[in-house]
């Protein structure tokens, strides 16, 4: 009996995950060296409105997306995610139709007739209620189909963001400029409707910690030999795409001074 009870006391420390999982982070399930946890809000945020995630299934397994950074930095009731091409399906997303349908709800997109976010009332103003900021999470092609396949997302309410920079960022590539991430557009439109920059502020933090890492790592001022060689290895880490465009971020002087 003493030996049985060995072996299972032995099987009980065997861990959960496969030996390789064990240099990934827990939480945002990068590998360490790449994490941009340490850049989250100390406190997940808890702002009046909330963001509607609507996402793309193809954006599920791209290896760097900014959908994560939202997602963990704001409460778990401020920030729902619902994926698919085409919403809302009365079967897989429990709760969408009243959202979309809420005369609270906006849905973010650049459609002929979306207004400027900041032209809205901000939440408490002539007490207009928190609202549900719907954001399309893909790629520009996949944002338009998934709206052009749900007859929903056109009636509603839509608005724009404006005079907002023009992504610091780089994280992939924008076909115009304006165009932001998944991140940088929860982040402005929360601070906008909130009347709140420093909601903002904290929310890009990841995207800072993880710029800075690259920046740190010589991907933007050292073209050398080295630089080369590691940029290799990078798509591994952060995929080619992002290596590219490392490149080309002018200085980290400016991205600090805009930070
Ligand atoms: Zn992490």
């Amino acid at each position: 009996m003493a030996e049985e009870g060995d072996i299972w006391e032995e099987l009980s420390e065997i861990p959960p995950d496969p030996p390789k999982m064990r240099d990934k982070c827990s939480q945002c399930r990068r590998p360490s060296g790449v994490c941009w946890c340490p850049g989250l809000p100390k406190q997940p945020l808890n702002p009046a409105s909330r963001i509607i995630i609507l996402q793309h299934p193809a954006e599920v397994k791209r290896c760097l997306r900014t959908a994560p950074m939202l997602t963990l930095s704001l409460g778990n009731e401020k920030c729902l995610t619902y994926i698919g091409k085409k919403f809302p399906s009365v079967t897989k997303h429990n709760g969408l139709a009243e959202i979309l349908n809420d005369p609270n709800t906006i849905l973010l997109y650049p459609s002929p007739d979306a207004v400027p976010l900041n032209e809205v009332n901000a939440v408490g103003i002539h007490n207009q209620k928190p609202y549900n900021l719907v954001l399309l999470d893909g790629t520009w092609p996949q944002a338009k189909a998934m709206y052009t396949a749900s007859p929903t997302l056109k009636k509603m309410r839509s608005c724009k963001l404006v005079d907002v920079p023009t992504s610091e960022y780089v994280i992939r590539t924008q076909p115009a400029e304006g165009c932001l991430s998944t991140l940088e557009t929860g982040a402005f439109a929360l601070s906008i409707v909130e009347n709140n920059p420093s909601i903002r502020d904290e929310m890009l933090g990841p995207l800072k910690h993880l710029c800075k890492f690259q920046l740190d790592n010589g991907a933007v001022t050292h073209q050398s030999k080295e630089f080369l060689v590691k940029q290799k290895s990078y798509p591994k880490l952060i995929g080619k795409r992002l290596a590219k465009q490392l490149k080309t971020i002018p200085d980290t002087q400016k991205l600090e001074k805009d930070c």
